[in-house]
């Protein structure tokens, strides 16, 4: 306990990346939104389990969480702190199998679960969240195009509209 000062730094760490909204996560919301992505923020999204998406797509079941290193336990930044490192250790190991069960309760509700840490390159991860996009869009293209062959491309257009639907031709 007495080295709690020395682990001031860390607490201010923790204080910032324990709530919503922050640095990454606005940086992912406004590199999706600038190329035309809709989506919700900070939403629960099933009843089975607790866990709060930061980002949630719903037509396409995509639900993105931007994990915080120390929290999560990212294994290239967070260093357990020295007072109580046992204590720390077993709670942020408790929050990994949190985030595990999570992630397979998601699952099993047919959502497509996407983790991205804090420390990764913004475009990076948004380019992970629209690979699963479109992954989606095509899978949902041909299913209307199977059912409705009729009625496919006008049952599509206003939903790809709606999702700002660009290709990916500027990158
Ligand atoms: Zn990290």
């Amino acid at each position: 306990m007495q080295h709690w000062e020395a682990d001031e730094e860390r607490s201010r760490h923790m204080v910032r990346f324990g709530r919503r909204d922050t640095a990454p996560e606005l940086a992912l919301r406004r590199a999706l939104h600038a190329r035309g992505r809709r989506f919700l923020v900070d939403r629960r999204i099933s009843s089975r389990t607790r866990a709060r998406a930061d980002l949630v797509f719903p037509r396409a079941r995509v639900a993105v969480f931007v994990d915080g290193c120390f929290w999560h336990w990212c294994e290239e930044h967070a260093h357990l702190p020295k007072a109580n490192a046992e204590l720390w250790r077993a709670k942020l190991l408790a929050n990994r199998q949190r985030d595990a069960s999570h992630d397979a309760a998601l699952r099993s509700e047919g959502w497509v679960v996407i983790r991205v840490w804090e420390h990764d390159d913004v475009d990076v991860a948004a380019d992970l969240v629209e690979a699963a996009l479109d992954r989606w869009d095509r899978i949902a293209s041909r299913r209307s195009e199977r059912t409705h062959p009729t009625a496919a491309n006008a049952s599509r257009a206003p939903a790809e509209s709606s999702a700002g639907g660009r290709p990916d031709a500027s990158r």
